[in-house]
């Protein structure tokens, strides 16, 4: 089949609800469409519970013997500790209103894909087990019995939620499905269900402080190499401290802004930035990982993998931190770190050394978002721009999730982009911002394996972009989340061909005039200025 006849197939999405009882589990393990378990071997070294090599298509799945007794008494537990666990569960009406929001479901058609009817898996068998009705009244009540088949449709349909929260924009009551799926998730890893996109990179973080597993040479090795092209490119020889005790700021971004592309970019933006500003400030290589993948697996794992940051900036005595493009980095900071580490009073109350700004929001968590940083300097004229050295590109912006609707960081990106290219269009009003459509591949939903669904999940998003590429015919998506750089790429070569994907930061480094710098001939990807 053409990949333009593939294309059209893709869209003929089936809407029409399956004669099927939704209680009845239904989950299909075809290739593309769920994710590789976790490796024994990574589980060990986390210290999971029942490591083991398994397959989710054979019938088996090599669970405890009381594997149960395990899910349920973890359930018991949750319930009790989590308030806002037993109320999402207890007060949704079934109003519909959250039904067509999930990407999942608009690009799937497939019904237990919607937000309501996702949490009614895990809801149904809390009526079961926890609640009168349920004991008394049974599937008339909406309760049904903790089977192995159940357990199996679990993994499939909590596996297909990258936890976006965009359902609960829409819901009267604030419910939130995510938080459901947060819960699942940390109940099917007691029985050792998980999947290897979230272990590994977890274990990673461990062994070598971030996800892709760089030890801390090959992280000097990758600085050098960066400092190199960027001598190339400007003239400038940037200075790149690591490990530096007594810096003002430590600086922690995702491991792929240093490693994968088009993050590089991003990452030669923030050298060239922190340069012309003169920033006393370190990187660090054990925690050398801005984002956590413990949190698409338990809050347990995201505690463990979120202290390295403070305890690195304790280490080396800092006085505040600064992190980088990263999606769900942000989400922890902002809604986790203090219960979770903090509060962080060793560290001091961020103000910018350039422009004296005080950061009030980071009163607590004491660590501030590029882009606020980035923002505050531009407003304050401490910047030289060119936005010319942008005139390649016709900009729209992607709000990632976590930091629209987990932070709430919605202008700082936009004003800065602004500034630093002069062709910049928004997407549809209800696919951004607090409303914006997930890159259909984030919580540990990235891999490989697991395209199908990404490009199902993708394609509102996708559409959105294919929008503003028809309309004004925008060439460059960006977006501050090492995830989404990953993951749109190939989203939209699949969807709308001849839209590329970059960092606000790689446009900043781009459009900054350098004090000393050489006449710049090519933009950060190394592309002639002059043929732009
Ligand atoms: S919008 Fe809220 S109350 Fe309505 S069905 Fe969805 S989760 Fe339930
Ligand atoms: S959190 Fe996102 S992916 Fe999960 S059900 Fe809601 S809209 Fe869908």
């Amino acid at each position: 089949m053409s990949e333009e006849a593939l294309k059209d197939e893709s869209l003929k999405i089936d809407y029409t609800p399956p004669q099927k009882d939704w209680m009845e589990p239904s989950a299909e393990f075809r290739k593309g469409t769920y994710g590789y378990p976790g490796s024994s071997k990574h589980e060990k070294y986390l210290e999971l519970p029942n490591p083991r090599e398994w397959q989710p298509t054979e019938k088996d799945w090599k669970l405890p013997e009381n594997w149960k007794e395990t899910i349920l008494r973890g359930m018991k537990d949750r319930l009790g500790r989590y308030r806002s666990f037993r109320l999402f569960l207890d007060i949704c009406v079934r109003c519909g209103a959250c039904a067509d929001k999930c990407h999942f479901f608009i690009g799937s058609g497939d019904p237990k894909n919607m937000p309501v009817l996702r949490t009614e898996l895990l809801r149904s068998v809390y009526r079961k087990y926890f609640t009168l009705s349920g004991k008394v009244f049974g599937k008339l009540a909406g309760a049904r019995a903790l089977t192995e088949d159940v357990l199996k449709e679990w993994f499939y349909y909590f596996f297909q939620c990258t936890e976006c929260r965009r359902c609960s924009v829409f819901c009267p009551y604030g419910i939130d499905t995510c938080e459901i799926t947060m819960m699942a998730r940390e109940l099917l890893s007691l029985v050792g269900c998980n999947i290897n996109w979230i272990v590994e990179p977890a274990s990673n973080s461990y062994r070598t402080g971030n996800h892709l597993g760089i030890p801390p040479h090959a992280f000097k090795s990758t600085v050098d190499f960066a400092i190199d092209e960027i001598k190339e490119i400007t003239g400038i020889q940037v200075e790149v401290p690591i490990n530096r005790k007594g810096a003002e700021i430590l600086f922690i971004a995702p491991s792929a802004d240093y490693f994968a592309s088009p993050h590089w970019y991003t990452f030669l933006g923030y050298l060239l930035l922190f340069h012309e500003i003169g920033l006393d400030y370190t990187w660090s290589t054990y925690a050398s990982e801005g984002g956590n993948f413990g949190l698409f697996h338990s809050a347990d794992l995201a505690k463990r993998l979120n202290a390295k940051i403070y305890s690195e900036a304790k280490r080396l005595k800092v006085k505040w931190a600064l992190g980088g493009e990263c999606g769900h980095m942000w989400r922890v900071i902002h809604q986790f770190m203090d219960t979770f580490s903090g509060p962080a009073d060793f560290l001091e109350e961020p103000i910018s050394p350039v422009t004296g700004t005080h950061f009030d929001n980071a009163k607590s968590t004491k660590m501030v978002h590029i882009c606020e940083f980035t923002a505050d300097l531009i407003k304050s004229n401490k910047l030289k721009l060119d936005p010319s050295r942008n005139d390649k590109w016709k900009v729209t912006y992607h709000d990632s999730c976590n930091i629209s609707r987990g932070m709430g960081l919605l202008e700082e990106p936009r004003y800065i982009l602004q500034k630093v290219c002069k062709e910049f269009y928004e997407m549809p009003e209800h696919t951004i911002k607090e409303r914006t459509f997930c890159c259909g591949s984030g919580a540990g939903l990235g891999s490989d394996e697991n395209m199908e669904t990404r490009l199902r999940g993708g394609l509102p998003r996708a559409n959105a972009v294919k929008y503003v590429k028809e309309q004004y015919g925008v060439n460059l998506l960006t977006c501050i989340c090492a995830i989404d750089k990953a993951t749109l790429p190939p989203l939209l070569e699949y969807w709308v061909p001849g839209v590329e994907v970059a960092g606000v930061h790689e446009l900043v480094g781009n459009a900054l005039v350098v004090r000393g710098e050489k006449e710049r001939t090519t933009n950060l990807r190394g592309e002639p200025l002059t043929e732009l």
